[in-house]
């Protein structure tokens, strides 16, 4: 079961329905994002009768490991409602025990069939990161816990040659992929048997668009699919 199932544009549910999960899960994403960015959101599943319906249980399509980030909305900018989404925020999208045990929460408990790392261009925390491993001087406070947890991203894109911060984004986008991946037995284990998959992105704040960095099982179709402008999906009907 891979992403690379995902197709090209032909609409159809006979198509739709032979997408693995996570690929339908990936296009909604996506189709989602389009709206958002062409300006014409439709606010889906946001209504009172959506509400009282989804109050007995939730079955949410995608886990969303984003930047805390004020202009980071998961449901606004995957233009989403109630009961979609599983999000997960931290500053600089920063994995610990807590946001461990919550993936894993939606990855078994609900079935959830996608992650997804969502970071985002001039991210403060990796700016942060930045900034101490150029001085050597740490924040004060908890806020020192969050660089630490990107200095390993840094120390990568030095040794990969990365110095423009978008850059270095996109690493710690994929670091943290990694790092969901590598301290999660249990996510690894479902990516294992094709029950989920997990995807990195980047948000462009003033754009709105999300770019595919990196995704477990990798795709190249699933990628292209998701750029800015790509043609819809089955799953937008
Ligand atoms: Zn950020």
């Amino acid at each position: 079961m891979s992403l690379s199932a995902m197709p090209g544009g032909q609409p159809g549910p006979q198509r739709a329905s032979a997408l693995t999960a996570p690929a339908r899960a990936y296009a909604e994403l996506a189709d989602g994002n389009r709206r958002f960015v062409s300006g014409a959101p439709r606010h889906p599943n946001q209504g009172a009768e959506h509400r009282a319906a989804v109050a007995d249980g939730q079955h949410p399509f995608a886990v969303i490991v984003g930047c805390s980030d004020s202009r980071l909305a998961a449901e606004i900018i995957f233009d989403r409602g109630l009961g979609d989404l599983f999000v997960v925020r931290t500053a600089g999208h920063i994995v610990g025990p807590e946001v461990l045990g919550s993936v894993e929460y939606a990855v078994t408990v609900l079935g959830t069939p996608l992650v997804v790392v969502l970071g985002h261009d001039s991210c403060g925390a990796v700016q942060a990161a930045r900034e101490t491993a150029a001085t050597g001087t740490s924040p004060g406070g908890h806020l020192r816990a969050v660089v630490d947890a990107v200095l390993p991203s840094l120390r990568r894109a030095t040794a990969e040659g990365v110095d423009d911060i978008d850059g270095i984004v996109d690493i710690h986008i994929a670091q943290t992929v990694e790092t969901l991946l590598g301290q999660s037995p249990v996510l690894a284990d479902a990516v294992a048997q094709g029950r989920c998959a997990v995807v990195g992105m980047s948000y462009r704040l003033a754009v709105g668009g999300v770019r595919p960095v990196t995704a477990v099982p990798a795709g190249d179709a699933t990628l292209d699919a998701a750029a800015p402008g790509a043609p819809a999906t089955p799953a937008a009907a």
